[in-house]
């Protein structure tokens, strides 16, 4: 990824893609501090638009908050910072990945005077768990892994570190040929995929796991508004991995793998065994809300 034509934002400059460096000693690469988002770009019907800037941007700096790194640009900063990157690469659709790191200063986890830095790249990525994932389902089994705990992982923050869990129940299971890691959390409730929130439908009402444990994800949240508006309950709680077995529909949501249908959890198929009638529905429309196509949620996009 680093060998290609382009320009990334880097503390408040745009560089080019190939000059985007920072030094080996750089503390977040040694400790995992880092906080970062992905957020998503969409050739829209009124042009190029970024969906839901301001809440990851929010949660961008959110994520800093929680652990204290003082981030020094502030919240329209990084917000144009965003739009520049898709404008200056020329993209129609692309993948956004800002992200917040710790510098080289000084080593040790002690790092209260390390000066703070924040890069803002984009690129062309299609649907992350693959177009065929989108229309058929995926197949997805649950890892031997355990999520983060509450009390040793602050889970409103998205930050680099947490992603070698993810990394660890990804590699297990797509090493046995399925898809995607469904992760249980620390007393075995269904937390989440290793990037991506998890919802099922049973008896036309949808249910998610609540936020103890999770991401408290943007598109799921874009999710539990578009199914409400639709007209179905959504209901947060505490939910067994049988209880997957036995739903309706399930499915995953997030930047990259947007609105993903599961066709089976460990083997067991779930409903029809390929998308659902109300997955289906809500991924229809969730396409819609992204490409500009519903008037509705007109105000998630912002215009580059
Ligand atoms: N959970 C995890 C662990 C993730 O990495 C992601 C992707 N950011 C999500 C959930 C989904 O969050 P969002 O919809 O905000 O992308």
């Amino acid at each position: 990824m680093a060998d290609r034509d382009g320009v990334i934002w880097m503390d408040g400059k745009l560089v080019d893609w190939r000059d985007a460096k920072i030094h080996v000693l750089t503390h977040t690469l040694h400790y995992g501090m880092g906080v970062f988002e992905g957020v998503r770009a969409y050739n829209t019907t009124q042009g190029t638009a970024i969906f839901r800037l301001p809440e990851h941007t929010k949660r961008l700096l959110n994520s800093a908050k929680i652990f204290q790194m003082k981030v020094p640009f502030d919240f329209d900063t990084l917000s144009q910072a965003q739009l520049q990157v898709v404008r200056e690469n020329k993209l129609e659709s692309c993948y956004l990945r800002p992200i917040i790191w710790i510098g080289s200063e000084k080593l040790g986890i002690a790092a209260k005077q390390n000066t703070v830095h924040v890069a803002v790249a984009a690129w062309t990525w299609g649907a992350y768990l693959g177009e065929e994932g989108l229309q058929r389902g995926i197949r997805v089994k649950t890892s031997s892994y355990t999520r983060h705990h509450v009390n040793v992982s602050l889970v409103r923050a998205k930050a680099s570190g947490y992603y070698i869990n993810s990394i660890l129940a990804n590699q297990e299971v797509t090493a046995h040929g399925y898809d995607e890691a469904m992760m249980l959390d620390t007393d075995g409730y269904v937390s989440e995929g290793a990037g991506e929130n998890l919802f099922i439908v049973k008896n036309g009402k949808l249910y998610t796991p609540d936020l103890a444990s999770c991401l408290d994800g943007i598109t799921r949240d874009s999710v539990m508004t578009i199914a409400r508006d639709l007209g179905y309950d959504v209901i947060e709680k505490r939910i067994t991995r049988d209880e997957v077995y036995c739903a309706d529909e399930a499915f995953f949501t997030g930047t990259a793998a947007e609105v993903t249908p599961i066709r089976e959890l460990d083997d067991r198929q779930i409903g029809i065994g390929s998308r659902g009638p109300v997955t289906e529905r809500i991924q229809a429309t969730f396409f819609d809300a992204v490409n500009g196509r519903n008037p509705q949620y007109a105000h998630w996009l912002t215009l580059v």
